[in-house]
């Protein structure tokens, strides 16, 4: 999508939910901006006045945020963000902001998208919050009802940080095209009956896909150079993977 194709838009807040502790999607509605045409796996850029410790005082902040909303649902966007107890957007954002507040959005930017004539088998990585772009291509896929296979990998710290997990879950009893495995890397108190451990070689070997899959990753760096490297070490072409860094 070209530059021109972006829109600069004031935007209400017409939804907030509290997805994990950490994380909170928060709806826009379109209103007067739609058609607001995107591809799945694209972001929009947040601008804010927000307190800037380091001057001591108020200044603009632009932070990019995923769009976890499908292009199929045309009159509202959703992201979904993780909260950085010491950064300058997100506390804001989950401890101020409210229904019925107006932001500034622009976008949509990136290149980081699923395409349909790509490939018919997907593997998505997502490590945290990284699950934000994936939640847009699969509710897309599902919504469209694409003859696409998609194996979502999807680790957390512990079983409470899973967004989206519901919404997967019934997601996965309806349709036999999407699966999703879990992975936690910091076991707690809360039962669970999933995998715990990270994206080892082992783990990532079992849920290759046929020849012409197309693998992303999204989440921490290390964990996109590790998998990554571990990808091409079991034989997947470079170009078949893409990444989002954050
Ligand atoms: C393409 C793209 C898509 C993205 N999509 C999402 C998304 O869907 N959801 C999402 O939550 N985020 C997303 N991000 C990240 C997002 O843009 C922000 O970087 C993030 O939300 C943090 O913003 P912030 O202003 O709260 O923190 P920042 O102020 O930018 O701080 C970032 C980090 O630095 C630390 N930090 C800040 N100041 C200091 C300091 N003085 N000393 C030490 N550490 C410090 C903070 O704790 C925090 O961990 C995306 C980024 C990109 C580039």
């Amino acid at each position: 999508m070209a530059a021109r194709d972006q829109k600069q838009m004031n935007l209400v807040i017409s939804e907030i939910r509290q997805e994990t502790p950490e994380i909170k999607s928060f709806r826009f509605d379109l209103g007067s901006n739609k058609p607001f045409p995107f591809r799945p796996g694209q972001f929009v850029i947040i601008t804010a006045e927000v307190w800037n410790p380091k001057r001591n005082r108020m200044g603009t902040a632009n932070r990019a945020f995923s769009l976890s909303s499908s292009p199929t649902e045309e009159d509202f966007i959703e992201i979904a963000a993780k909260r950085y107890p010491e950064g300058r957007l997100t506390p804001w954002l989950h401890d101020t902001v409210k229904v019925g507040d107006i932001l500034n959005v622009k976008g949509p930017e990136g290149n980081f998208v699923f395409t349909e004539s790509e490939s018919d088998e997907l593997v998505l990585i997502a490590g945290g919050i990284g699950i934000a772009p994936y939640r847009s291509m699969i509710r897309y896929i599902l919504a469209k009802g694409l003859p696409v296979r998609v194996t979502l990998l999807y680790s957390a710290r512990t079983p409470a940080d899973f967004a989206f997990k519901p919404e997967f879950d019934a997601a996965m009893d309806h349709f036999s095209n999407f699966h999703c495995i879990y992975t936690v890397t910091r076991p707690d108190p809360t039962p669970w009956t999933g995998r715990v451990g990270r994206f080892d070689e082992a783990f990532l070997r079992d849920h290759l896909g046929p020849v012409g899959t197309l693998y992303y990753l999204c989440g921490p760096d290390r964990m996109i150079k590790d998998c990554a490297q571990t990808l091409t070490a079991l034989g997947v072409s470079y170009p078949l993977i893409r990444s989002e860094r954050w």
